[in-house]
């Protein structure tokens, strides 16, 4: 129960200039690092991004620039992500085989709202791409999500962010996983330290969180299994 995670749709657009994201680039991109150090090796891949605003008291929606997408030769993409997320999903033992892998269903925008939420991020992206002041990166003719409808377009395009959060979910009710010391409830020696604690998904990237963390289990543990 509780798994959360962001997902995204992506806006991809035509541009006049070539994808550094292409294979046949990589090389000239590595010798202009090598000797020059810039380029697009010196990028971090997503330089431009922003949070919108809405109903919750943190940001709804991110909008990120990806200007190396590898989804078309001629092309730059950027993302709308949902921050938070009404759908859960759940990981479960599989009970023809409870020693193997866990079953992990996410149920991506089951939750009424989240579908048009993300959409509302791709027509803001769309609004952006198209104002005079981005002409001149050359950017032409929409690819995604182009004439595709609503639906069919984030069944074939929407994607994780890769933040799963939740699924040992940190609190104080009884069905919490671990309680606000991470010891897991109901056992003596076991702690969980990872993103799945964390209760709901956080309106951020998730690997500052993560650190975070870790920091606070070592402090935790140093305390109640070494009284340091
Ligand atoms: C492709 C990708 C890109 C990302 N980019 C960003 C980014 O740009 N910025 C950002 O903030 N976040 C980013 N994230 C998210 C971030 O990496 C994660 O939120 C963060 O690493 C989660 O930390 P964690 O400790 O919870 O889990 P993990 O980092 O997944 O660590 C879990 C560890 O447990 C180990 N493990 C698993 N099963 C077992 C087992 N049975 N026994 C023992 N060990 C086990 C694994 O080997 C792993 O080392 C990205 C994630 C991905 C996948």
């Amino acid at each position: 129960m509780n798994l959360q995670d962001h997902i995204g749709a992506p806006v991809v657009v035509q541009s006049t200039t070539l994808s550094p994201g292409r294979k046949s680039q990589w090389i000239a991109a590595a010798l202009r690092y090598l000797f020059l150090g810039n380029g697009v090796m010196s990028s971090n891949c997503c330089e431009a991004g922003c949070f919108l605003s809405g109903q919750h008291n943190s940001p709804d929606l991110e909008i990120l620039t990806l200007f190396q997408t590898n989804r078309h030769p001629h092309a730059v993409e950027l993302a709308s992500i949902l921050m938070h997320p009404e759908s859960k999903g759940t990981v479960t033992i599989n009970p023809h085989n409870p020693s193997g892998p866990p079953l992990i269903d996410p149920q991506y925008l089951t939750a009424p709202g989240d579908a048009d939420l993300l959409l509302t991020g791709v027509e803001r992206i769309r609004s952006i791409v198209n104002r005079p002041a981005l002409r001149r990166f050359g950017l032409t003719s929409e690819i995604l999500p182009g004439s595709m409808e609503g639906g069919e377009f984030l069944r074939d395009h929407a994607s994780t962010y890769h933040h799963p959060v939740g699924t040992c979910r940190m609190g104080s009710d009884d069905l919490s996983v671990v309680d606000p010391r991470l010891k897991v409830r109901g056992l003596n020696n076991l702690w969980v330290v990872d993103n799945s604690i964390i209760p709901a998904i956080p309106a951020a990237h998730t690997a500052a969180t993560a650190i975070v963390i870790a920091e606070k289990a070592a402090d935790i543990l140093k305390k109640d299994l070494f009284r340091v």
